[in-house]
């Protein structure tokens, strides 16, 4: 979807640029990166597997990126490669569709721990305020992930989250339950959760999972993965370009992509 939302955006500010995705075999970004630079290229985004291979590359890396310890997006600026990580900028701006929430007073539970729920958490810890409990299927990368975090927050079970939901005024599935062969499954029952919570799952394919399908019954505010999906976007075009692209148009794309499927 990343070249046909950038695509669209350079034609409509009328940018003489082109995004195209091209597939990196494992271990291979070193020698292609030359060739990149050899063609003008002026940024790039990484994706899986080679979020925190690229690090070891870059001339500068942002200090965000660097506690996230993973960059999704390269800028070229005078042929020096500087990293950065807008996945979790990208949320915590998606966040600002609830308008009745204030993060910073809320208290977070984020279900999962890999590398989306890596940036979430260490975006959240930086911007100061929300108080974090990870709950994670292997509880041990919850509690190496609230003690990178440098939080003061709780790393527990799946079970144990389950059964203290009530307290949560956001609920974050960064785990790919719920997306497909799992698009029958939530990664915890919702019996417990508050009517008035907040709850998130960054999961856009599909575009309404099961948790959020439970949650929306339940009375909850709701949000899927396309809001933080166009603002990593957007937040990468801004440094490609120095401009805002219309998160509208953007949205609108994402849906008419998913709609075709
Ligand atoms: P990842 O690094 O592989 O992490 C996967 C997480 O899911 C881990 O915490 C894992 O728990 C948990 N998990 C997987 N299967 C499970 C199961 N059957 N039961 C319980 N827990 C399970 O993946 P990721 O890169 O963080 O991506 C996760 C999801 O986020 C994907 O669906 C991806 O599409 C989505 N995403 C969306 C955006 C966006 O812009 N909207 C951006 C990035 C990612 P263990 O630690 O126990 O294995």
């Amino acid at each position: 979807m990343s070249p046909n939302i950038h695509n669209a955006l350079f034609e409509n500010l009328n940018i003489d640029a082109k995004y195209e995705a091209i597939q990196i075999a494992k271990g291979q970004l070193r020698e292609e990166i030359p060739s990149l630079l050899g063609r003008g290229c002026r940024g790039f985004n990484v994706t899986i597997p080679h979020k925190v291979d690229i690090i070891s590359l870059l001339d500068e890396l942002d200090p965000l990126a660097e506690r996230i310890g993973a960059v999704n997006t390269v800028l070229v600026n005078n042929h020096k490669l500087i990293g950065y990580n807008t996945d979790g900028p990208g949320f915590l701006e998606s966040l600002k569709q609830f308008d009745k929430l204030n993060i910073n007073d809320a208290k977070v539970l984020i279900i999962g721990s890999g590398g989306a729920a890596r940036a979430i958490v260490m975006t959240l810890a930086m911007n100061g305020g929300a108080k974090l409990t990870i709950a994670n299927r292997t509880l041990s990368k919850a509690q190496e992930l609230l003690m990178h975090s440098k939080t003061s927050g709780r790393a527990i079970t799946l079970d144990e989250a389950e059964s203290c939901l009530a307290q949560y005024d956001v609920i974050i599935n960064t785990t790919s339950i719920g997306m497909s062969p799992q698009r029958d499954k939530t990664p915890l029952k919702l019996q417990n959760v508050k009517k008035d919570a907040y709850v998130c799952d960054i999961i856009y394919n599909p575009l309404q999972t099961l948790l959020l399908e439970e949650a929306k019954a339940k009375g909850c505010y709701v949000q899927n993965g396309v809001p933080m999906f166009i603002r990593q976007a957007a937040l990468a075009f801004k440094l490609w370009t120095g401009r805002n692209p219309d998160l509208n148009q953007m949205n609108n794309i994402v849906y008419q992509n998913m709609l075709k499927k």
